[in-house]
């Protein structure tokens, strides 16, 4: 795309330092690169992406002022609302060293792009008269359930009793009160989302959604904000980034499907941040086991609450596990996916793996922990009708039954084949003159004339 004698414009990307933000801010990354931009990337030193893998792009560290504590003690809000505090000078700093940089060799900027999470980056583009564009990584829903949730507790209506639990939002069908994305330290997580729904002088908002899935609530925002918005994912579909894990997948499970049969194999994820009980993956080992499908399982070292990783599991389960299943520390989450084998998913319902499921026409089990993954499981069974929900607790006897509806009733097949149904539907909107091809276009037309 490069013009001879004409210099690259520079795009500045800030993302927010967790696994499930990194990767599609990289994703969009390389879309811009491959559009003929060049790319900056300002990170955290917490989850700093591994610059080794992307060596088209620069890389800028800010400062670990934030601390650990927070990260440590699971106060991911704390965290994050403590680095918006405290990187804005370095920001700043940051800015002006890439600013210094394209009087000599380097592109012009053309635009900030930051994760709606890093607001701090877009007082600094303010501050410094620079475009900038918001990139939210989640779903459009979620920004719909952010509004609602805010307009409830105004209104005095939330923390709600648990006899409401199943009542239904009007302004947010079908998700109910139980399914708002309502953390704990819900001052915080307010707090953060009202800096976040501000967008300032941001040019536009880019979803990593699609057209297909979110038409309403897309359309919804469209009325509530002043800027164009820019739905253009799936984008680890669109994008030819290599994987931006901050962990080293284990590349070993997939020699392990290639011996599976077509279709058999559940694969098991909790994502990079949800935590577990020692008790709950006790059950999640037996509900595995006696539901007799061979499972591919992704077990994070310290995801678990009181124990380094599966040496705890008793040995008769270990030897169980053994004969049909495969277990990780991580895994090459898109190409498993993506693998013949797999028949089914039982996620924690993140909005990245929601999105990669779907593509691959992978029906899924939701067992939803926090935040936005109950929303996201609530729209994949009674939206998309591509899962169904296990709503108690992790108990083995659930996990087994879920598994075998999913697998091997006749309500899974009709899964399965709606689910082959969506990602052809998905498909056709990233073709050309598809919704996220157009809207992509018209972003990077929006970039150019900065
Ligand atoms: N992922 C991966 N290997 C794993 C588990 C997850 O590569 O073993 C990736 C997954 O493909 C997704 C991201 O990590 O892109 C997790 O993001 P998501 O939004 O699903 O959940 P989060 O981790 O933010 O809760």
């Amino acid at each position: 795309m490069e013009k001879q004698g004409k210099r690259r414009r520079r795009v500045v990307l800030v993302p927010a330092p967790f696994q499930g933000h990194i990767n599609p801010m990289l994703q969009l990354g390389s879309i811009l690169h491959s559009n003929g931009f060049s790319i900056t990337v300002v990170h955290a030193q917490y989850n700093s992406p591994n610059p080794s893998i992307h060596p088209d792009f620069s890389f800028l560290p800010l400062p670990d002022t934030s601390s650990d504590h927070n990260i440590l003690a699971g106060h991911l809000l704390a965290f994050v609302l403590q680095l918006n505090t405290n990187c804005k000078a370095r920001l700043q700093e940051c800015f002006a060293q890439v600013m210094r940089q394209q009087d000599s060799d380097d592109g012009l900027i053309a635009c900030i792009i930051y994760d709606e999470f890093m607001y701090f980056s877009g007082e600094t583009a303010e501050d410094l008269n620079l475009p900038s564009i918001i990139l939210s990584t989640a779903s459009a829903s979620y920004f719909i359930a952010r509004t609602a949730l805010i307009q409830l507790k105004t209104e005095g209506q939330i923390p709600f009793p648990e006899f409401r639990s199943k009542d239904l939002i009007p302004e947010c069908y079908p998700l109910r009160f139980k399914d708002l994305p309502i953390f704990k330290k819900l001052e915080d997580f307010l707090q953060l989302v009202n800096k976040a729904s501000n967008i300032r002088s941001s040019s536009a908002i880019i979803y990593n959604t699609i057209d297909c899935l979110e038409n309403s609530s897309l359309a919804k925002i469209q009325q509530q904000c002043q800027v164009p918005i820019f739905p253009i994912g799936p984008m680890h579909r669109i994008s030819s980034a290599s994987s931006s894990s901050l962990l080293e997948e284990d590349t070993s499970c997939m020699a392990w499907l290639d011996k599976q049969n077509f279709n058999s194999v559940i694969y098991v994820s909790w994502g990079s941040l949800a935590l577990m009980d020692v008790k709950e993956l006790v059950e999640m080992g037996w509900g595995l086991v006696n539901s007799q499908q061979p499972f591919l399982w992704m077990v994070r070292p310290s995801s678990i609450r009181g124990a380094e990783w599966i040496e705890i599991l008793p040995k008769s389960l270990i030897e169980n596990i053994s004969k049909r299943g495969y277990i990780v520390k991580w895994a090459p989450q898109k190409e498993v996916l993506a693998h013949g084998a797999i028949g089914g998913f039982l996620s924690h319902c993140g909005w990245n793996s929601m999105l990669e499921s779907i593509c691959e026409g992978v029906p899924i089990i939701c067992r939803p922990c926090f935040g936005d993954q109950r929303m996201n499981a609530r729209y994949v069974s009674h939206v998309w009708n591509v899962g169904l929900e296990l709503e108690s607790e992790l108990e083995r006897g659930k996990i087994e039954r879920a598994i075998r509806r999913l697998m091997v009733d006749e309500e899974g097949k009709e899964m399965q084949k709606r689910g082959k149904n969506l990602k052809e539907r998905v498909e056709l909107c990233t073709r050309k003159g598809g919704s996220s091809n157009s809207s992509l276009n018209k972003l990077i037309e929006m970039i150019m004339s900065f």
